[in-house]
């Protein structure tokens, strides 16, 4: 089964990422497994290329890609260092992907941008103690009083969570409600009720941060409302 028409570009993209994770990343990638360190000097050369940002226009600080070159380079970089791929992959498609599609332009100049240059790295908080694949188990809470969110809760297995400078995270007004009594949220970090917890000791994707996240009585300013209620 066809299930990608590759032009011409997606090709030559595909053979640059290619190339840069043989020369940059295979001799390496044991270690990063072996050590368990974050492999922040090849991030810093992904950023450098623009890749943190690929499938998002130019406006927005990104490469202007499509979201199948988007593939093409998780997939190419997974091939060679599966951690340096998640951590890829959670802050464009579980950071920036939200924002691009729900944000304000507010949000979009603030966050999106940033992000996309790969000036801040973003992180994305659903899974909850009693919270995984069942996401109408959500515990974390979000209270609106006056003109403010509280929120309290905690969130774990977040991929970039220690390192993130915001997170995209999910909450509830109304357990109840299940599924439709989530919202969304963007916290920066130094936010004052919010900290990154531990970090996993993983079996694999050892390179790559699997953290918990507290929030309590953590104070959102309204406009950090993601989408709708
Ligand atoms: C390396 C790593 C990185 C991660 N990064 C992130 C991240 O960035 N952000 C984030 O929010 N989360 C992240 N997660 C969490 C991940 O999304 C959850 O682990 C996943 O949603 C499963 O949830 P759980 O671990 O609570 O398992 P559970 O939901 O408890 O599921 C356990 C098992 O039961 C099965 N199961 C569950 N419900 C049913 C059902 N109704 N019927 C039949 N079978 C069922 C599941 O398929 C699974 O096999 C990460 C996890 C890992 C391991």
């Amino acid at each position: 089964m066809k299930l990608a028409e590759f032009t011409d570009k997606h090709i030559a993209f595909r053979e640059e990422v290619r190339e840069f994770a043989k020369k940059e990343l295979l001799e390496e990638s044991t270690q990063i497994e072996r050590k368990g360190e974050f492999p922040w000097h090849i991030i810093n050369k992904i950023k450098e290329r623009g890749w943190l940002g690929v499938n998002f226009p130019e406006e927005y600080g990104g490469l202007g890609l499509d979201t199948t070159s988007y593939i093409i380079l998780v997939e190419e970089i997974a091939r060679v260092c599966a951690s340096t791929a998640i951590m890829i992959a959670a802050h464009v498609s579980l950071a920036c992907q939200p924002i691009f599609v729900h944000g304000t332009e507010e949000q979009k100049e603030k966050y999106l941008i940033p992000l996309a240059r790969g000036e801040k790295i973003g992180s994305f908080g659903l899974t909850e103690p009693n919270a995984g694949s069942d996401a109408g188990g959500t515990e974390s809470t979000a209270k609106l009083v006056g003109d403010k969110w509280i929120i309290n809760g905690n969130k774990r297995f977040i991929t970039n969570g220690t390192i993130a400078d915001l997170i995209v995270f999910t909450a509830t007004q109304d357990r109840t409600k299940r599924t439709h009594g989530i919202s969304a949220f963007i916290v920066e970090k130094g936010t004052k009720g919010y900290e990154p917890g531990k970090e996993e000791d993983k079996l694999g994707l050892r390179g790559s941060i699997t953290a918990e996240l507290h929030f309590e009585d953590c104070e959102l300013p309204q406009k950090n409302l993601l989408g709708k209620e």
